[in-house]
């Protein structure tokens, strides 16, 4: 992690209930003085969240304010409920909702546009990685956003965060998967740095999603370029999520 970014820590509990204790007083969900953290829970539970101090935001929000679109709920509607970040872009809506790079990139703009702050995931799936394609699969996905960062100067980094999630890492389930080796994560996350604007190079935070968990993410974390986490199982435990919350902020102040 650069010290001039602020390392972010952010759980996604997909489609299940939030963690009991997850209010607590000792929360880890909460945001400390030098790690940001944010939580994304069903919409459910979006309300319960923000009245207890957590930030979080939708794992999904249309980009039309309102609209004929059933399921759905808007960037609007999320942040005028008080939330303040969205995901764009994660892995299993590409998957099971076939949302494509111009649809998330959208997503993307209308999340700015009522000033929540957009958390893109993108990375590559097993057979992608396998077949040697993950430079050119990631350049594809970034593309729409790269276009969108080139062209707002006014945008700073503070208002979106970028997820590399290599999808052959991510859990789903499965608390032995492994996740990249931080060398070769730091390897991927660099290159992805190179890819943005000048302008954003240096400011743009870049998290690790897939598999990370209290016993990697100290590792993980003190990768130059790597400058939190999109954490999935491991958020649904709170002491396991309380560890990375921890590590983070040792490696915060090791750097600041
Ligand atoms: C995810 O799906 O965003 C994720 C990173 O999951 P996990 O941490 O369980 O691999």
């Amino acid at each position: 992690m650069n010290p001039k970014r602020k390392l972010l820590i952010a759980g996604n509990w997909k489609m299940n209930p939030a963690p009991a204790g997850f209010d607590a007083d000792d929360s880890p969900f909460r945001s400390r003085k030098n790690v940001d953290v944010a939580v994304f829970p069903t919409f459910l539970d979006l309300r319960r969240c923000i009245d207890a101090g957590i930030p979080c935001g939708p794992q999904f929000g249309r980009p039309e304010p309102t609209g004929a679109f059933t399921g759905d709920i808007s960037m609007a509607m999320a942040a005028k409920l008080g939330c303040q970040y969205a995901l764009c872009g994660h892995s299993d809506r590409r998957q099971f909702h076939h949302e494509t790079d111009e649809e998330i990139a959208k997503q993307f703009v209308a999340a700015i546009d009522n000033n929540l702050i957009p958390i893109f995931c993108f990375g590559e799936t097993e057979s992608e990685h396998d077949a040697g394609k993950t430079i050119e699969v990631l350049k594809r996905q970034l593309q729409p956003i790269i276009t969108i960062l080139t062209g707002s100067l006014s945008l700073t980094a503070d208002r979106f965060s970028l997820a590399y999630e290599p999808v052959w890492a991510i859990s789903r389930g499965d608390p032995n998967k492994p996740a990249a080796t931080s060398k070769d994560a730091q390897e991927i996350h660099a290159l992805i740095r190179s890819l943005l604007p000048k302008d954003k190079q240096a400011s743009t935070r870049i998290l690790y999603g897939g598999s990370m968990k209290g016993s990697n993410a100290a590792e993980l974390l003190a990768q130059p370029d790597i400058d939190g986490g999109l954490v999935g199982g491991a958020s649904l435990k709170i002491d396991d999520f309380r560890k990375i919350v921890e590590a983070a902020e040792k490696n915060g102040q090791n750097n600041g």
